[in-house]
């Protein structure tokens, strides 16, 4: 009989290590356009269909790792799992789970480390997460377990050889009481072991910069850790302002008004003029980052690929003939 790793006190001893997000960073040679995609857990068989398809196309391009959503308030964790297991098995991708505190007790989050363990998984975006139901609301956190992202980190680090990933947020953390106190935070989250940061999205360059600029200032040697730009590819108006909601990033009024003319006056907003807007303004943020020497590029593609890959294609990134599993 075999003990699953996690059901005993004390770390895990071995796991079978795919390698790391940072190591696979370090790994990439000048000229090369290192980018990383984000899915979303599907809700139902057709936008199961679409993440494969997906995952599919992107895996000609050879992303250096893809990342899965943790639904708020935890609500996909099944789900969350099993594509991310499925990534890992089926395809050439490097999956890196995403997992928040929310509703989780320690031990709950142990066993969710544990089940990432049995499908070889070993890279984890640790993050505290949002009130499940409104993400503005007050963060009370669960009675049996963690209160910030930084104790996240710690519990996932002393369970075994993980590769640990934050968040940060190039506008400051929406709660967070100033930008000076928000960065301290990054830097906490980083000193506790994790090995780079994820930025939230955003759509001004000099925001990012300006973060990069104080984890730097704030401590060198955290400030030398990547930190990952997180790009979305605009396809709709309606869904981008959704997520501008969820996220509380700034749509800067020039880009809304673009967006708006290219979404037109009829009853249903003019996708492909939309995406081209979004396509354009998204490769000329990824091209001005890549000359500030950002590590990788992170897309988060809620399950699309065709905005992306465009971008890609505007980067000078090709398919890549012989690859993905067939
Ligand atoms: C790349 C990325 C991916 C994400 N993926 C998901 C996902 O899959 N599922 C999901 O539900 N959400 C996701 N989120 C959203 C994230 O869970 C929320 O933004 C959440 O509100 C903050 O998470 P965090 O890990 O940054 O929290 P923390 O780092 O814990 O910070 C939360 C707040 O607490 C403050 N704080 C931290 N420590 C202290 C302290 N000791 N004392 C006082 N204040 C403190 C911080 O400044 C901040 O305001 C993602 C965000 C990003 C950027």
């Amino acid at each position: 009989m075999t003990t699953h790793p996690l059901d005993r006190d004390g770390p895990v001893a071995e796991l079978q290590d795919p390698g790391s997000i940072a190591d696979r960073l370090a790994a990439v040679q000048p000229g090369e356009v290192p980018f990383s995609v984000e899915f979303m857990p599907p809700r139902d068989e057709a936008a199961e269909a679409r993440l494969w398809r997906a995952a599919r196309v992107f895996e000609r391009y050879q992303p250096v790792f893809v990342s899965v959503t943790y639904g708020a308030g935890g609500s996909t964790r099944d789900r969350t799992v099993r594509v991310t297991g499925e990534l890992a098995e089926n395809t050439t991708l490097l999956p890196v789970a995403h997992l928040t505190a929310v509703g989780h007790t320690v031990d709950e989050l142990r066993a969710m480390v544990g089940a990432y363990v049995d499908r070889g998984i070993t890279n984890i975006l640790a993050l505290r997460g949002d009130p499940a139901g409104d993400v503005n609301a007050e963060w009370i956190p669960h009675p049996g377990g963690l209160t910030y992202a930084t104790e996240l980190v710690q519990l996932v680090r002393d369970l075994g050889d993980f590769h640990v990933g934050v968040a940060s947020f190039p506008e400051g953390h929406p709660q967070a009481i100033d930008l000076e106190s928000d960065t301290a935070n990054l830097v906490n989250k980083l000193r506790a072991g994790a090995e780079y940061s994820i930025t939230q999205m955003f759509f001004d360059v000099d925001d990012y910069l300006r973060l990069r600029d104080r984890v730097i200032a704030a401590d060198p040697e955290q400030g030398a850790k990547p930190i990952i730009p997180g790009l979305m590819p605009i396809t709709s108006l309606r869904s981008v302002r959704r997520q501008v909601e969820l996220s509380s990033s700034t749509l800067p009024a020039a880009l809304e008004e673009r967006l708006l003319r290219a979404a037109g006056d009829g009853p249903d907003e003019d996708r492909d003029e939309v995406r081209k807007v979004g396509v354009e303004v998204t490769t000329a943020m990824a091209a001005r980052l890549l000359a500030e020497g950002v590590p990788c590029l992170h897309f988060m593609t809620l399950n699309f690929a065709r905005a992306t890959s465009e971008v890609l294609e505007n980067l000078g990134v090709r398919v890549t003939p012989g690859t993905g599993r067939a």
